[in-house]
């Protein structure tokens, strides 16, 4: 699809389906849009709409939100939340009445330079109420661009929301811009959702990279995740000619808390202290693979030996320590890799194949 065909497809599209009614579409003034854009910003249509027409009722010009009482205005917006959006509001109202002669710039740097007005609302408030040619790129029609085009990458990278806008601009008709700026954010919010689009009565189908590749969902990307942080700990699962491994209980605080868990060490080094702690003799000990366990804020690496305890073993004297038993486990709370560790060990067992 050209970008001709592009914006046909889209006015078309709204010409069929896209809203008319809605009260900022009426006696439309650069006023009463972005009152509409900040309140839609984090609050959906239906419940903006008994809040618009409140607002207007009592405030119906910029000068009189800039000239209204902060008491006034947060009592207004009660209930829709985000109440800075308020205040902000009205310091902008302030700004536009006494530097700008309470009229908005016709022009949308100017516009994007007024506080609480980003580059999108910007370009709302130009192209809806001045028909000025200026694209937008709120969160509904990032969406449906970023699956239009196939967007590599997540949009809050700069260089990809730096494509998105040149998408934007590149896409963006000469003429009706506020049937197609409106357009676009309906195609967003009611065919192009974020999960399961509808993709089968969306006029962009034709042309969308998304839709053709089958992937959708996989735009725009999701924020990357961190790569998280990696430490590691070598735990030895010391067992002895009854089959059952030495555990201890973490203390009931901090991770795993009181969990049973196997003891934990920097390295092999750690075994002799550990044996003599519990009056052991050691005997062969082989290594298993390694696990990685995966917490909120870092990953484990766990380097599992198998230890044997030769002999007799005595019974623990400590308190939270005991023998654990692989053939008759008593029931206890385990830490999730440790019970993974002491399924293998088991498996060894029978296997026969302990060190
Ligand atoms: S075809 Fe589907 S994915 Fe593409 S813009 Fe339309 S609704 Fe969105």
């Amino acid at each position: 699809m050209s970008p001709e065909q592009f914006g046909q497809a889209v006015l078309q599209w709204y010409d069929r389906h896209g809203r008319k009614d809605l009260p900022w579409q009426q006696d439309i003034t650069p006023y009463r849009v972005w009152v509409s854009e900040i309140m839609l910003q984090q609050t959906q249509v239906a419940t903006v709409l008994g809040y618009f027409d409140r607002f207007m009722a009592a405030l119906p010009t910029v000068q009189a939100l800039a000239a209204a009482s902060e008491d006034e205005v947060l009592h207004l917006w009660t209930g829709l939340g985000y109440y800075s959006r308020a205040r902000n509001l009205q310091c902008t109202a302030k700004l536009v009445v006494e530097q700008h002669g309470g009229e908005f710039p016709r022009d949308v740097e100017a516009l994007a330079e007024l506080p609480g007005i980003g580059r999108s609302t910007a370009g709302a408030i130009a192209s809806l109420s001045m028909g000025l040619r200026a694209p937008i790129l709120d969160g509904n029609v990032k969406r449906v661009l970023a699956r239009y085009v196939a967007q590599e990458g997540y949009p809050g990278e700069p260089k990809v929301a730096r494509q998105l806008w040149e998408t934007a601009e590149r896409l963006t008709p000469q003429q009706r811009v506020n049937h197609y700026t409106q357009a676009m954010m309906d195609l967003g919010a009611t065919l192009c959702t974020r999960s399961k689009p509808t993709c089968l009565l969306c006029p962009l189908q034709q042309g969308c990279r998304a839709h053709q590749l089958g992937r959708e969902g996989a735009f725009p990307a999701p924020k990357p995740r961190k790569a998280l942080p990696r430490k590691r700990t070598l735990m030895p699962l010391l067992t002895n000619r009854d089959g059952a491994v030495l555990l201890y209980r973490r203390p009931s605080t901090g991770l795993w808390g009181g969990l049973w868990s196997l003891p934990e060490l920097d390295d092999l080094t750690g075994l002799d202290p550990l044996a003599a702690r519990h009056a052991l003799r050691l005997g062969e000990r082989r290594e298993l693979p390694a696990l990685t366990h995966t917490f909120s804020h870092f990953q484990l690496a766990i380097e599992p030996w198998l230890v044997e305890v030769q002999g007799a073993a005595p019974a623990v004297t400590e308190a939270d320590w005991l023998w654990y038993n692989l053939a008759t486990p008593p029931r206890l709370g385990l830490a999730a890799p440790v019970k993974t560790l002491l399924a293998r060990a088991a498996t060894e067992l029978i296997a026969g194949d302990l060190p």
